[in-house]
């Protein structure tokens, strides 16, 4: 599937195929994947920035992911501006990263919106209305029923903005994971690596706290999923950020991304679930 892909980019820059990330030969993206590159001829890495489509919304919007630096790095970071429609503060932090440079030795996977008839419509949930971040597998049930605040759907990733982010993190596998929301203002300790929630937490000065954990959100079905990774929710505060808000935010990003051992995780065995059955949400 051809990219959204800047007209300035493609102008420079050839379309590739994406090359198959390396998980130590297990997954690979889908053939029909393709990018778009930017690759300056003395800048190589340092400037890579590649653009992946990841599927369309209920009303057929592009999903898009920018891709800062080498796509087949081993330390790879995703970061998701948006998933409920009316919290789009991270909105703009995602597009400050993508208009930064690749952070040596990593991969920022950049979704700016992964709802974006939500954040068009200025609705949380999608133009099903569906809350997404009730859609995913882990620990899924039926709440509410169509336009509830916390609808969950009528199965896991019934939504095609779900399955599009349940494709990426499944191929991508990130090492760490971070889904802005709003209002609340906290790093939310989200069931992974309190370390780097922790350190999160102090580089942008919002406080760590343990939020409740919902039934079917993305962040406890990742950290369930990907044993050694970490995805956690960044509650923004309320309204649109300041400049230097957004500056501080994204440059917390890129300091965690830079830390990111390589660590993309192996399955989590069946075994080993019950370990972390009491582990709800985020
Ligand atoms: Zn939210």
């Amino acid at each position: 599937m051809l990219i959204g892909v800047a007209g300035a980019a493609l102008a420079v820059g050839a379309l590739l195929v994406l090359a198959p990330i390396d998980h130590g030969g297990r997954r690979r993206l889908p053939e029909r994947s393709t990018v778009a590159a930017r690759r300056p001829a003395r800048k190589a890495v340092a400037h890579l920035i590649s653009h992946v489509r990841l599927g369309r919304s209920v009303r057929r919007r592009a999903i898009d992911a920018i891709v800062l630096g080498d796509v087949r790095s081993q330390r790879r970071v995703l970061v998701v501006g948006c998933i409920h429609g009316d919290e789009r503060a991270g909105i703009a932090v995602a597009k400050r990263l993508a208009a930064s440079s690749a952070v040596p030795g990593a991969a920022l996977w950049i979704v700016p919106d992964l709802n974006p008839d939500g954040a068009a419509a200025r609705t949380r949930q999608d133009a099903n209305g569906v809350d997404l971040n009730r859609n995913f597998p882990y620990r899924w049930r039926p709440i509410g029923a169509r336009g509830d605040q916390q609808y969950s759907g009528p199965r896991p990733l019934s939504e095609p903005e779900s399955r599009a982010a349940y494709r990426l993190i499944q191929r991508v596998r990130p090492a760490v994971t971070i889904w802005f929301h709003q209002p609340l203002g906290v790093v939310d300790e989200s069931g992974g690596d309190v370390g780097v929630e922790r350190r999160f937490s102090r580089l942008t000065g919002l406080p760590l706290r343990r939020l409740k954990r919902y039934p079917g959100s993305v962040a406890t079905w990742q950290d369930h999923r990907f044993r050694r990774a970490t995805a956690f929710v960044v509650e923004l505060p309320a309204g649109r950020p300041s400049r230097a808000r957004v500056e501080r935010w994204s440059r917390a990003v890129r300091a965690v991304a830079a830390s990111t051992a390589a660590r993309a995780a192996p399955r989590r065995d069946p075994a080993s679930r019950g370990a972390s059955a009491s582990r709800v949400a985020g």
